[in-house]
């Protein structure tokens, strides 16, 4: 439940409360806008059964949240949130651009990919260490010494980066590297490693699962929050339909459904989504005119030898193009990148 003070309320007031519901010992969660504070509570509410906080000194009213997600909730946090990552911060205003190969196969290739990206003007350069492959035959990625190509490609651009982790010792070593995780889509319900994410003190980058509900998602992202970690982004990068033309299918409508139920931002992966290189572009315009926060899209110097995910990765000239032809997208949506 949330707790909804007056605009009056004194300081005095809000502490009051907090102090009920913690002497319950449960947490609270404080939300202090402009014009509204309101406190949230986590926790079992039934220990505070015989508390009549409604008539508490600057309590206004005191709404139930039913959803099972509470940090997450738009209803805990009104505002859309912010998180800041490195040197920039997603949400409201920017849209953020991701770009780079799915995986990270040589210092050459990620330096490469990072200043051409850097030059059209993404803000992070990203990279698979850690591959999540369908197949154990496939490429695994370079594991620590890809993520020490990503420190270098941030040291010689000065983007931001990011790198999926699947394991508790992957992410021991990423927190060296780098300014963001990712969690994939694969193990978007791999409990221990969302709580692992966590606890690592980085921002967070959460995939949907590829047969995930949107409920399920915000709960997963419930998971990173509730170990004290509410730098998470959200990123919706297709879900598994009957439709066979594409790799998976964008739901596109999970952009306006999350900014009404949650405060995280959201980004979208069209190249994930679709599979094809050719259909990238049209969905990453359609991503920013629906609203989302940036975009992840998959770059390569070379996607006829490139390891993994080639089909779907642009090349330079194609990223390039499609990063100017967001300009007006961008705009219309009053939103720099
Ligand atoms: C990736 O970003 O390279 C990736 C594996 O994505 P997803 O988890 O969405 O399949
Ligand atoms: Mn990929």
């Amino acid at each position: 439940m949330i707790i909804i003070m007056k605009r009056d309320a004194s300081q005095e007031a809000v502490e009051h409360v907090s102090n009920i519901i913690r002497s319950k010992g449960l947490d609270v969660h404080l939300s202090q806008g402009h014009e509204v504070t309101i406190i949230g509570v986590v926790g079992d509410k039934s220990r505070l059964s015989d508390q009549n906080l409604e008539i508490a000194p600057g309590v206004d009213r005191i709404v139930p949240v039913t959803e099972s997600y509470k940090l997450s909730n738009k209803k805990f946090h009104p505002q859309p949130s912010s998180i800041k990552v490195g040197n920039t911060t997603i949400g409201p205003g920017t849209l953020t651009i991701m770009a780079g190969p799915c995986a990270v196969e040589s210092e050459e290739q990620l330096l490469l990919i990072a200043h051409a990206v850097k030059k059209a003007g993404a803000s992070f350069v990203r990279g698979g260490a850690y591959k999540p492959r369908t197949s154990p035959y496939s490429f695994q990625g370079l594991e620590e010494e890809g993520l020490r190509y990503m420190a270098k490609a941030k040291a010689e651009t000065g983007l931001n980066t990011i790198c999926e982790v699947i394991s508790a010792e992957a992410i021991e070593a990423a927190v060296k590297y780098v300014d963001m995780i990712q969690i994939g889509a694969r193990n978007m319900q791999n409990f221990q490693l969302l709580k692992e994410a966590g606890r690592s003190g980085l921002p967070v980058l959460l995939k949907r699962g590829l047969a995930a509900t949107i409920d399920e998602w915000l709960n997963a992202a419930e998971y990173i929050m509730s170990e004290g970690n509410e730098n998470v982004v959200l990123c919706e990068r297709g879900i598994r339909t009957f439709e066979t033309a594409t790799r998976n299918t964008l739901d596109i409508s999970a952009v306006p459904v999350i900014k009404a139920k949650s405060h995280l931002p959201i980004i979208i992966d069209p190249s994930h989504a679709t599979g094809v290189r050719d259909y990238v572009s049209p969905l990453a315009k359609c991503a920013v005119a629906a609203g989302a926060d940036g975009l992840m899209i998959e770059v390569h110097n070379n996607p006829a030898c490139a390891l993994s995910d080639g089909p779907q990765s642009l090349t330079f000239p194609q990223f390039e193009t499609l990063a100017k032809e967001l300009v007006p997208y961008a705009e219309l949506a009053e939103r720099k990148f």
